[in-house]
């Protein structure tokens, strides 16, 4: 599949796969089982951390529950600039809940900062990230992501849900692009 279209594989299916059942262990140790706040409230980013929310919430060994929000930031299809805008909101409220936001990746940091912030504001009992992946550029901002899956250098990403104009996202693993990938799309 997409042959030729990947320059290299960073992260196979199997470390993937290995990371997210580790992951998902220290997660149900933060979070006991039949707190008064209720069930773990997992809230997925779409679209890009759609393998990562459904693997992860079946690695965990305690109930949890789902929610899903969509924000698109403005910029340009390979960097954010921070103004994000809520294309589909969450359909529950969360005041009171333990909120887990699950996210596919964390660059700038400015699309996270953004949720973090809209949702300290509904009043959650406590709001968490986990991200599968974190880029060298995420360290400057003050997002403090207690949960990360993976480090991983300055390099656009597809794969496991992460796209290139809609594409790759059904890749089992994370790779990097090809440049004339790029190149051929012009201002993409
Ligand atoms: P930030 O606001 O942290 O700069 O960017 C976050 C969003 O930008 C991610 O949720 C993702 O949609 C997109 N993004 C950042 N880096 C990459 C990458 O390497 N590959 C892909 N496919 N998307 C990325
Ligand atoms: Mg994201
Ligand atoms: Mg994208």
């Amino acid at each position: 599949m997409y042959e030729g279209d990947i320059a290299s594989v960073l992260l196979t299916e199997d470390q993937i796969q290995e990371r997210v059942k580790s992951l998902a262990a220290e997660i149900a140790e933060r979070y006991p089982v039949g707190s008064p706040q209720g069930d773990l409230l997992l809230v997925g980013v779409l679209k890009g951390a759609i393998f990562f929310m459904t693997d992860l919430s079946r690695a965990l060994p305690i109930p949890t529950q789902m929610e899903f929000m969509a924000v698109s930031s403005y910029g340009s299809s390979t960097s954010s600039s921070g103004v994000v805008r809520i294309l589909k909101d969450l359909d529950k409220d969360i005041a009171g809940r333990n909120v887990l936001i699950v996210e596919d990746i964390i660059d700038s940091g400015l699309t996270l900062s953004w949720l973090i912030r809209n949702l300290s504001s509904r009043n959650p009992g406590s709001l968490e990230v986990v991200t599968l992946l974190r880029k060298p550029d995420a360290v400057k901002t003050d997002v403090n992501v207690a949960l990360i899956g993976f480090d991983i250098p300055n390099e656009f990403v597809v794969g496991y849900g992460l796209d290139y104009a809609e594409r790759y996202r059904d890749l089992p693993y994370i790779g990097t692009l090809d440049p004339k990938i790029y190149s051929d799309d012009g201002d993409l």
